[in-house]
């Protein structure tokens, strides 16, 4: 390995971890800046005081919200990044999301790319994550998609249930696309503790297990962890970054490659990026249109209890997907969102958020309990931005298109109320749920309306890349590490033929 790399990257999740998977297959030499370290397997991985109540795994950091208040966010540091808890939902946008869409709270802009440019590399994620799903049961489901890598994790006798009266009521729910090795051969047991927690056996592909592992056995990628980058230096001209600083053990230090990667994740790119302002940058790195860190968003999310007589004893509930009323319903013409089946509630994790609420109470509700996580897209608005106060993030959110996702949120209750499931109780997320973060540092075709171009490279400094969920011109309303996995394949092969003369590879589109 040279000491110089052709590539460095600041982060080593779905965007990072990623990227540098498809690079090294092209054969060109990458570091990773990676601030945590490994993800121990240990039994607390599995265990639901560690995870909900210690909250093992949330860095100690805080951020401030709009008011100066301060909190933890839910943003995990390791090798992987936050797909180290994540829940492996992984679904395409579908076509409409990447054109302009009117909702009832305003516009969702068009992306600078339509699907049909991410098609393919939608594919390449869906085999590197080793998706299970089924096509041509989702009635929004994008034209011509190919058979995923492994067929559909099966229902639980009560989802199947749940499932076969909710066709029923008229509604078409189909398989959530999933990455868990669940395949012959694969480690998955189906356990109780997936979403939001780390897998014990490794047997969820998130971007260690799926990207980052990989590109190491190669050879030609370095990890380096507990690397925090700390700055972007420029060049005396300021068309390009000449360096990387960042901290380790060993103290700081520099490091310098013909190409800079910046995956941090969507708050933290933008920090970064902020943080890096010098005088030939004032307004921060990447900045020149003002517009890094502005139109964060994160979805509008609501968590649905929804709870019978019979016992629920589910113990992988994540398999079911609803999107009837992705574009609206009978009476609202407007967009309202996304249904999933959210990891099976139990009694630790609703006594961790509700400290009056008595165990054996939360306990009866948990084992009764559906549970559903109903997601709507968020508008992107400059107001809703991060900021740097001293050195600190602070989060400035205000949330906005509420009305398809509350009509969602009761869509759903009272279809549920309709199947028996007399009681159901929401619990709306607000907007310091940062699980989803995205949109800080846009991509888009104009520079004065955004900070990256179509492949994501900076419009004022040719070798500086931003490849994490930050790009997102609209939230959409699925889940973002698919797209986030399938641009940073496109940017890789983009940055491949470009920047480094790899020939053989198919123009990116
Ligand atoms: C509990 C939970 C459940 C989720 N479930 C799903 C799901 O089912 N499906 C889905 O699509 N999405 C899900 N998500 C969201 C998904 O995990 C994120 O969208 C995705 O991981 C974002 O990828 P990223 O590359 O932008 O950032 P990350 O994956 O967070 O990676 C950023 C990396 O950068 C590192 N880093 C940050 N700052 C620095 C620095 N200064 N120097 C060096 N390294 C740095 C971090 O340590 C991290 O490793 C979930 C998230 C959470 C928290
Ligand atoms: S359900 Fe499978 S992939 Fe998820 S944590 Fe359990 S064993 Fe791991």
């Amino acid at each position: 390995m040279p000491s110089s790399p052709d590539v460095v990257i600041i982060g080593s999740g779905i965007g990072g971890g990623t990227l540098a998977n498809r690079l090294v297959q092209h054969g060109l030499n990458v570091t990773i800046l990676e601030r945590g370290g490994y993800l121990p397997q240990e039994p607390e991985n599995w265990d639901v005081h560690a995870v909900f109540v210690d909250q093992k795994y949330v860095p100690q950091e805080t951020w401030l919200d709009k008011e100066g208040t301060a909190f933890h966010p839910g943003n995990y540091y390791y090798v992987g990044g936050s797909s180290k808890l994540y829940g492996g939902t992984m679904l395409r946008l579908r076509e409409r999301d990447f054109e302009e869409l009117e909702h009832a709270g305003g516009v969702s802009p068009a992306w600078p790319i339509t699907y049909r440019h991410l098609a393919p590399y939608y594919d390449l994620a869906e085999k590197l994550y080793l998706v299970h799903g089924q096509v041509g049961v989702d009635p929004t489901e994008p034209p011509d998609v190919p058979p995923y890598p492994y067929r559909a994790l099966d229902h639980e006798p009560v989802i199947e249930r749940v499932a076969c009266a909710l066709q029923d009521q008229g509604l078409k729910p189909f398989p959530l696309p999933l990455a868990v090795q669940r395949h012959e051969g694969g480690a998955c047991v189906r356990c109780k503790t997936c979403d939001g927690f780390p897998c014990k056996v490794h047997a969820k592909t998130d971007a260690e297990i799926a990207a980052v592992r990989p590109a190491l056995a190669t050879g030609r990628l370095t990890l380096k962890i507990h690397a925090k980058a700390t700055r972007l230096i420029l060049t005396n001209d300021g068309r390009r970054v000449n360096a990387v600083e960042y901290e380790s053990e060993a103290g700081l230090a520099r490091i310098t490659a013909p190409v800079v990667v910046v995956s941090a994740s969507a708050v933290n790119s933008a920090a970064l990026l902020l943080r890096s302002a010098c005088d030939k940058a004032p307004r921060g790195v990447a900045n020149s249109s003002g517009l890094v860190g502005r139109n964060y968003m994160a979805h509008n999310n609501t968590a649905l209890m929804s709870i019978g007589w019979a016992i629920n004893d589910t113990k992988f509930q994540k398999t079911i997907c609803i999107n009837d009323f992705y574009f609206g319903d009978r009476g609202f013409k407007y967009p309202m969102g996304n249904i999933q089946g959210l990891g099976k509630l139990q009694t630790g994790m609703l006594t961790a958020k509700q400290k009056y609420l008595p165990n054996f109470v939360g306990d009866l509700m948990a084992q009764r309990s559906v549970d559903w996580w109903i997601m709507s897209e968020d508008l992107p608005d400059p107001e809703n931005r991060v900021i740097l106060q001293g050195d600190t993030i602070r989060l400035h959110y205000t949330e906005n298109n509420m009305a398809g996702h509350k009509r969602l949120t009761n869509r759903a209750a009272s279809l549920m109320k309709k199947i028996g499931f007399r009681v159901n109780i929401q619990k709306h997320m607000g907007g310091l749920s940062v699980s989803h973060q995205c949109g800080t540092v846009c991509f888009g075709s104009d520079p004065s309306k955004a900070v990256l171009n179509e492949f994501c490279r900076s419009f004022d400094h040719c070798n500086l890349f931003v490849v994490d969920a930050s790009f997102f011109p609209s939230s959409a309303a699925v889940n973002p590490a698919l797209t986030i996995a399938a641009q940073a394949i496109r940017v890789a092969d983009h940055m491949a033929r470009v920047d480094f003369g790899v020939t053989g590879i198919s123009s990116a589109r």
